[in-house]
């Protein structure tokens, strides 16, 4: 990003028998940040997730990332590439090319998640698992995700997926590693999902995620833009460390405890108080659920409302029913562990007994 170019003014000073040459002007230039924008999947073949509503990623990908662009072009000091602008098919291989080809100081590549089972909501990003890499994804992440959050979106996290054969997971990742560019990828909601499905349910909300993807990056690159009246020149932020052994490796491990309380259960009315604890040292606990049948059907995952406290709720449940409380606690990686079963009631045995 930075050259310093030399100067040299040939000075030419006799002195006896001696020539002597002497760099006396040294000017500092610097080049342009260069950034490559990929929207994810495109072409018929290549449509990525979708949802009832007419969404498609491939759609939302493109639309999200001209914005980003546009606004990123209102910065100084920095030069925009995107790796398609129209519907169609590129390999990963061909989007790490257009980078390389681009001389990219960073990969960003836009995506919109979505699950079979329609459950999960919330941003998250991807990065690296290794080294430098692993550091400059997860800084740049953590700046995207505060964006998000600032939307009121439920934050997943930055993570690292890992292939059995020990590289990274997503081949873009990994093939922009081996051309040395650090890449994200950025999730930025479940379009499946309803919660998730506010942030998107206009094209101005979709144009408004490419801003703060913008943004994001402007503060990464200490970007100042007069016609915006943004100046993050001495924006500070936290940078991440390159893992000590090289490589970041994700949660495989569900929540280590998770432990189920009946604080409070009044039968007249249903009301049942819960407190709930969980751990998980690694990625740390994001969502809940909650069963009154023992387990046979689960709530919608509820956030955990602060990272590292207990949640206390209350459920209601049928005043004559006999319920049989239990929870689920969900990580940051989506892995989950049950909680033990509690009846807030007994039943007596005249009741259990009558029809
Ligand atoms: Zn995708």
């Amino acid at each position: 990003m930075n050259r310093k170019i030399g100067f040299g003014l040939a000075l030419f000073v006799l002195c006896g028998v001696f020539a002597t040459w002497q760099p006396v002007v040294e000017v500092s230039a610097k080049e342009p940040v260069v950034v490559v924008i990929d929207p994810g999947h495109g072409g018929a073949a290549e449509p990525g997730a979708k949802a009832f509503g007419g969404y498609v990623e491939k759609d939302l990908t493109l639309q999200t990332a001209l914005a980003m662009k546009q606004t990123l072009e209102k910065f100084e000091g920095v030069t925009v590439y995107l790796t398609r602008s129209q519907d169609e098919v590129l390999s990963s291989e061909q989007r790490v090319a257009i980078a390389d080809d681009s001389r990219a100081d960073f990969l960003f590549s836009l995506h919109y998640n979505a699950i079979e089972t329609h459950h999960l909501y919330g941003s998250e990003v991807w990065t690296s698992a290794f080294g430098e890499y692993y550091a400059a994804g997860q800084t740049f992440g953590r700046l995207q995700l505060a964006e998000m959050a600032g939307k009121g979106q439920l934050i997943r996290g930055t993570k690292v997926h890992m292939s059995e054969q020990g590289s990274d997971y997503y081949s873009l990742i990994r093939g922009a590693r081996n051309e040395r560019i650090p890449c994200v990828i950025i999730e930025h909601c479940f379009i499946d999902n309803a919660i998730d499905r506010q942030l998107i349910d206009s094209p101005q909300k979709v144009s408004a995620l490419g801003i703060s993807d913008a943004l994001a990056v402007a503060k990464y690159f200490h970007l100042k833009s007069p016609s915006l009246g943004l100046d993050y020149s001495d924006y500070t932020y936290v940078e991440v460390e390159a893992p000590e052994e090289g490589i970041f490796f994700p949660d495989c491990t569900p929540p280590e405890k998770v432990q189920l309380q009946i604080v409070n259960a009044d039968r007249q009315t249903g009301q049942v108080d819960i407190r709930l604890s969980a751990e998980d040292a690694e990625s740390g606990i994001l969502y809940y659920s909650y069963s009154l049948d023992g387990g046979r059907s689960w709530s919608a995952l509820v956030p955990w409302s602060v990272p590292g406290k207990e949640m206390d709720f209350s459920v209601c449940v049928p005043a004559d029913s006999w319920p049989l409380i239990c929870c689920r606690a969900y990580n940051g990686y989506d892995g989950w562990t049950q909680s033990n079963a509690q009846a807030p009631w007994i039943l007596s045995v005249e009741e259990r007994s009558s029809p």
